[in-house]
């Protein structure tokens, strides 16, 4: 399951974009302009698990979509959302989505008992691989990295380090802080796949039918037998076409 840590960092002092969600002029624009591109902190890896894609989310101040999202879509406590959202006040915020998308570790789901209506058992293991650790903290520098460019230095921003108890006793820059930050700011973003991987092995065949049964297919994003290097949801849709075509096959529909 892709592993990621935000990292939010101030733009432009632009007081004129006060309640605006994004960094566009509409003030009502519920929309969020986003960027998005990949680097890889690890060019020795034949699997790509250093692979990181950045994604970023350009808030205008004083965002309400900013003010929501932190405490709810990205689950990170009152300190940390606090410390945000001080600096966008006045100023934009770039926050910065540090994605690890080929992480080593694996997590699983089990049955919690014989009731069907009983909840599963969910098991993320993120970070049971020390290395995933290590290439999502050097993601995060790297990004921290991008606020000593020309643009932002021109802007004077500069990264929101938000309080963290954890780690604020390490050298801030350091291997050890960033390790660190990127422990304490882990999130899933909402991209689980591979629950009911298709594989031999594993529970569908090409078709993406269950082994060993004829009239039972799923078709989502648990089939996937890795993550995809990137969001998930678009492959979902590429696995529902191709679902449809099946079927329409097998009923010999055209
Ligand atoms: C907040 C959030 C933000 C995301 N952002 C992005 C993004 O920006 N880009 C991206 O690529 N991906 C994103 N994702 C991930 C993407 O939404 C998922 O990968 C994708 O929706 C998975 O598709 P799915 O068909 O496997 O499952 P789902 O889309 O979850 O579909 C499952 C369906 O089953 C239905 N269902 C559940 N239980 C039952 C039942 N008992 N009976 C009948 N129906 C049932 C549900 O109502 C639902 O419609 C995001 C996810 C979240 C939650």
């Amino acid at each position: 399951m892709t592993t990621f840590a935000a990292m939010a960092v101030t733009g432009e002092l632009n007081p004129a974009t006060s309640g605006h969600s994004t960094v566009t002029d509409r003030p009502r624009d519920l929309s969020v302009t986003t960027y998005t591109g990949w680097f890889n902190v690890d060019k020795q890896s034949t699997e790509n698990s250093g692979l990181i894609q950045h994604v970023t989310f350009a808030f205008g101040s004083l965002s309400p979509i900013l003010f929501y999202a932190c405490p709810v879509t990205f689950n990170y406590n009152k300190t940390v959302c606090g410390a945000i959202f001080k600096e966008n006040i006045l100023r934009e915020v770039v926050f910065n989505n540090v994605a690890l998308v080929n992480p080593k570790s694996r997590g699983y789901v089990t049955l919690n008992s014989a009731d069907p209506m009983d909840a599963p058992l969910i098991f993320g293991n993120t970070f049971e691989v020390e290395s995933d650790l290590e290439m999502l903290a050097e993601g995060c520098q790297r990004v921290y990295d991008l606020t000593k460019t020309s643009y932002f230095k021109k802007v004077g921003g500069c990264f929101i380090r938000p309080p963290l108890p954890e780690c604020d006793s390490l050298d801030f820059g350091s291997k050890s802080y960033w390790k660190c930050y990127a422990r304490v700011m882990a999130n899933s973003l909402y991209q689980p796949a591979g629950t009911c991987m298709m594989d031999p092995n594993g529970v569908v065949d090409s078709d993406l039918k269950v082994h060993g049964l004829e009239k039972i297919r799923v078709v989502d994003a648990s089939v996937m037998p890795k993550s995809p290097s990137g969001f998930t949801s678009a492959v979902v849709q590429v696995i529902a076409e191709r679902a449809a075509d099946i079927i329409k096959k097998e009923h010999c529909v055209e």
